[in-house]
């Protein structure tokens, strides 16, 4: 389907909005320089355009399958992934002796958001070998860096993540796949793992699966799980693919969106696997692919909102319905102008959020400062819960914009609704997220999210002579959310947070976005200063709603019985 990368935007926001430029300033990134960066994006966006996006339609009408117990991936697909493995777009960020390019994570996050709005189906296997990379240049052993890094890099090899059992998919501490020394240093892995993401595929040279399990002396929950490396071929010293590991793909899911990509039940009879990271100490090395997946997560909704939202925007300049006046399309209605806008102006939001997050995760990696450590770190749950929110919220308004047409398959509107929503569901529901946000990292006492309050109220002050109007909307609203999470900080009991950790997301996210348009209104041209008004006086305003929400705390939520719910 047709897609157009929007690499202005991607450039507007490092230059204005995000700080990427002190990225480029440090020692570690000092190559991304703005004629770099250009080229980089520019490369990107050609790729996504003219081989991803064409590869969309494929993916959905032709799903990948099993055939004989061999998974056959879509037309295209092979190709597709050769193209990104060549053009070096797995391993942009990777480190440079492996074989990487060493390059920031703002840029990588850009490249994931244009692959992921063309072509998301297959976008999701370079992403799962992004996370293990990473993964793995933390934790893994250099016999293990050394022979699988540079073909992960490489795109020869691909990784998979494996968490979630029948019994263990949000309670990770609940798996039972067992991991039993066979006394050379390697491990005897057993169990089935379901809904593995491109759990294999006929176009790479080894499918490298990252699997949690229990050791025999492992202990119950989190605190017992162990990370290894089980390929699916056995590669000798020279990293050449040899035997054939125990282990196979029983069946592949039927799922509701995303049939290019291969989500499938694994079963693991006494493969080998290698140790990656400490004995018992799986959960942290997995968290470090989890993380990176989190925020490539958030911008895969980021990816697929952008595609939606061009896709609705051609329909509506060209369907005529009613007496619109000047074109006569129903773009010119009040009703599907207010959709359209809504789709661009959340999109900008949370791609402005995402890239925050990514400057955030490079400074950290540049400078080890802590302060850039717990803002990359409190941004995280925000870009995943919110970029597929509105991911979600996008494609579904898309569906809407189309009428009837949205309904009917043939205009690919649909597909993006189907696709991104399992966006909200893998890589920690978006519930998880929220809690994770509202506990673990208000763990601080507040620290890191009352400074990025503190930065929104100094943009609110400097942007008041120009567009004082909105700049007063945005310290208003950072004003409210400093009371509310002062409330949050105080709750000693959980449940209370939890209770309203939802909606403390988005009311979180929503004033980031009031932020980010406030600085595009600031630097940007009348266009973008329209959108920001739009966003901070029709979208901000939910933030209210959302915080009185939160400060209801739990008892009248907790005290609706089972039964007043059956009734
Ligand atoms: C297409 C697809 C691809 C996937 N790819 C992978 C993959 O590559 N690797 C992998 O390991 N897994 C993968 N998953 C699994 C995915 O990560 C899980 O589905 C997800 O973590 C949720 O687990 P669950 O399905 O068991 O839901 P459950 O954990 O049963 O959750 C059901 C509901 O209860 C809520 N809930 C659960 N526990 C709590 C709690 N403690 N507090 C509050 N609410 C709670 C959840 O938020 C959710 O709304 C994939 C899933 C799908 C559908």
């Amino acid at each position: 389907m047709p897609y157009r990368a929007p690499v202005n935007d991607f450039r507007f926001l490092m230059d204005h909005v995000t700080g990427f430029s002190q990225v480029a300033a440090t020692d570690r990134y000092c190559e991304a320089t703005p004629d770099m960066t250009d080229a980089i994006l520019t490369e990107a966006a050609k790729m996504c355009e003219d081989i991803l996006a064409p590869l969309q339609r494929a993916g959905d009408l032709h799903p990948a399958h099993l055939d004989n117990g061999v998974v056959r991936t879509p037309p295209g697909f092979a190709d597709g992934y050769k193209a990104i493995a060549t053009g070096g777009w797995i391993g942009m960020s990777a480190n440079p002796e492996n074989g990487g390019l060493g390059l920031p994570m703002t840029l990588t996050t850009a490249v994931n958001e244009m692959m992921s709005g063309a072509c998301l189906a297959l976008q999701l296997n370079p992403l799962m070998s992004q996370g293990q990379i990473e993964a793995l240049e933390h934790h893994a052993s250099d016999a293990i860096k050394k022979l699988y890094l540079p073909k992960l890099i490489s795109g020869e090899w691909c990784g998979t993540m494996n968490l979630t059992e029948p019994q263990a998919g949000s309670d990770v501490g609940a798996l039972r796949s067992k991991a039993e020394p066979n006394g050379d240093g390697t491990y005897a892995i057993s169990g089935q793992k379901i809904y593995i993401s491109w759990g294999d595929n006929d176009f790479t040279g080894n499918v490298c699966h990252l699997v949690l399990a229990r050791l025999p002396d492992g202990v119950p929950g989190t605190k017992g799980i162990s990370l290894f490396m089980v390929p699916k071929f056995i590669p000798d010293a020279d990293g050449t693919p040899g035997k054939k590991n125990d282990l196979r793909v029983v069946s592949l899911e039927h799922k509701m969106g995303l049939h290019g990509s291969p989500t499938a039940v694994m079963e693991y009879s006494g493969a080998t696997g290698w140790l990656v990271g400490p004995e018992h100490g799986g959960m942290a090395a997995m968290f470090t692919m989890m993380n990176n997946a989190r925020v490539g997560v958030g911008v895969q909704g980021i990816g697929v909102a952008e595609g939606a939202l061009q896709h609705a925007l051609a329909y509506a300049q060209d369907r005529k319905q009613g007496k619109a006046p000047g074109t006569g399309a129903i773009i010119e209605h009040a009703d599907v102008r207010r959709m359209l806008t809504t789709m661009k102006a959340d999109t900008y939001a949370a791609r402005a959020i995402a890239l925050m997050n990514a400057v955030a995760i490079d400074m950290t990696s540049a400078t080890g400062d802590a302060g850039w450590k717990a803002r990359a770190a409190f941004l995280t749950p925000i870009t995943k819960a919110f970029g597929t929110d509105v991911g979600i919220d996008v494609a579904n308004t898309g569906v809407q914009v189309h009428g009837g047409m949205g309904y009917i398959e043939e205009t690919g509107a649909a597909q993006y609704a189907r696709d991104v929503r399992v966006t909200a569901i893998y890589e920690g529901t978006n519930g998880i997220q929220a809690m994770d946000l509202v506990a673990r990292k208000l763990m601080d006492g507040g620290e890191a999210a009352f400074r990025l309050l503190e930065e929104i109220e100094q943009g609110a002050e400097a942007a008041k002579a120009d567009h004082p109007e909105l700049s007063n909307a945005v310290w208003q609203a950072a004003e409210t959310l400093r009371e509310t999470t002062e409330w949050l900080v105080d709750q000693n009991d959980l449940n209370e947070r939890f209770a309203g950790a939802v909606p403390y997301l988005r009311a979180f996210a929503r004033v980031l976005g009031g932020h980010a348009h406030l600085a595009s209104a600031v630097a940007g041209d009348p266009s973008r200063q329209r959108l920001a008004a739009f966003y901070i006086k029709r979208l901000l305003p939910e933030h209210a709603g959302l915080l009185a929400h939160v400060r209801e705390g739990a008892d009248d939520l907790m005290a609706i019985t089972n039964d007043d719910l059956a009734a």
